[in-house]
């Protein structure tokens, strides 16, 4: 390797998300405006006609906006009466806010071990958790798929495990939305499902937004209800404790005008990803996508010999190249969640990738000459 090779050390960013705001510009301005000049913030009409623009979008009969994703899932969970004594299983190779609106309920996160080549939810591991649940006096209630980096988990095995055990399946498409699996699209898979419009997100907001997909009508009513404090449609009295969860009508405004894009986005994503997949493969392990899913790559992350991954973030770092770690350290590992279960075997692959992964720049502005200078670097990094 020529040590004296120039290379472009001008910053770029992990997410674009000025290049998107530059292609809408006007059309966002104009909506926020609309939202200004009618002033109804709450619930306003943007608010309706984003969730019948989500539904058509996703195939689902209901659609739900509400103030987050994590709001998302609490809700779901709340409308289900998940509480005290009740195992909800989830992947420890996700977020955070997977886990919180289980724990925050009362009830008892379970932790379920993922894939390697998918990094989503292991069917063997789920079974084995459902006995460690069992056998730790709890019910088994709920599990909760984490479509991660935007790829479906394997819904046709969750939904048979959930039917064998009577599980509610909440799919936290929080990343995944606009995947399809099977000729699907997320948001018609299991009971209800999540997602987040955090502006990382492939489809996100400017600030939190959230949306909850069900084709449960008497759901969907109550999560209506909960999502305004308990107050149900056509109730004066509060039947029910619930959370100020609503969508603001600025955010929903924008969101309607990012939809109108976002197929095209997910093609642009999906072209930059198959790239990656090319100039990358043979250093390192690429992500897997099995036949019969899409993918609408919130993250693109490889796999890297254990040890080799550190230098590599530090070398491209030095290059002005951001990347990330998704997770360095899973949920289960730290102060807030160690107390909860883990399914007997342990979690040995959700360990293992924690070392290995590393996220690169992915986003539907990535140009050619952008994501060719990240191939380099890391086949630089790769070959010291
Ligand atoms: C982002 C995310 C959430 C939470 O979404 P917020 O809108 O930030 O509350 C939940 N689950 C997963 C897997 C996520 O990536």
């Amino acid at each position: 390797m020529n040590e004296h090779v120039r290379v472009d050390t001008q910053p770029i960013p992990f997410i674009d998300v000025a290049a998107q705001r530059r292609r809408l510009g006007k059309t966002i301005d104009e909506a926020v405006g609309r939202v200004l000049n009618h002033c109804q913030f709450i619930l306003g009409p943007e608010v309706r006609e984003l969730e019948a623009a989500l539904a058509a979008f996703s195939g689902a009969r209901h659609a739900i906006s509400c103030a987050s994703g994590t709001d998302a899932l609490t809700l779901i969970l709340l409308a289900k009466g998940v509480g005290p004594g009740d195992a909800v299983f989830c992947p420890s190779f996700t977020f955070a806010a997977t886990i919180e609106p289980p724990a925050l309920l009362g009830a008892t996160p379970v932790f379920v071990d993922v894939e390697e080549d998918t990094f989503n939810i292991d069917i063997a591991s789920l079974e084995r958790a459902v006995l460690t649940a069992k056998k730790q006096g709890l019910k088994p209630k709920a599990v909760i798929p984490v479509d991660l980096f935007g790829l479906p988990a394997d819904h046709d095995s969750i939904a048979e495990v959930a039917e064998a055990e009577g599980l509610f399946v909440l799919d936290d498409a929080a990343q995944g939305f606009g995947a399809s699996y099977k000729g699907r699209k997320l948001g018609t898979f299991g009971h209800a499902t999540a997602t987040s419009f955090f502006p990382a997100k492939p489809l996100g907001c400017y600030g939190d937004g959230g949306a909850i997909f069900t084709d449960d009508g008497e759901l969907a009513e109550t999560i209506k209800g909960l999502r305004v404090h308990g107050q149900m449609p056509g109730e004066s009295e509060f039947s029910h404790l619930g959370i100020t969860g609503r969508l603001d009508t600025i955010q929903a405004a924008i969101l309607l005008e990012k939809l109108k894009i976002f197929q095209n986005e997910i093609e642009a994503r999906d072209r930059i990803a198959r790239r990656y997949h090319e100039k990358l493969g043979n250093v390192a392990i690429v992500p897997r996508v099995p036949d019969g899913y899409t993918s609408v790559w919130a993250q693109y992350t490889i796999r890297l010999p254990k040890g080799a991954r550190d230098g590599v973030a530090a070398a491209l770092k030095a290059e002005g190249i951001p990347t990330a770690i998704y997770y360095a350290k899973p949920p289960h590992l730290h102060e807030a969640y160690k107390r909860y279960p883990v399914a007997d075997g342990g979690l040995p692959v959700t360990e293992r990738l924690s070392h290995e992964v590393i996220s690169l720049p992915m986003h539907a502005y990535l140009d050619e000459p952008t994501q060719d200078r990240i191939v380099e670097a890391v086949k630089r990094a790769l070959s010291r």
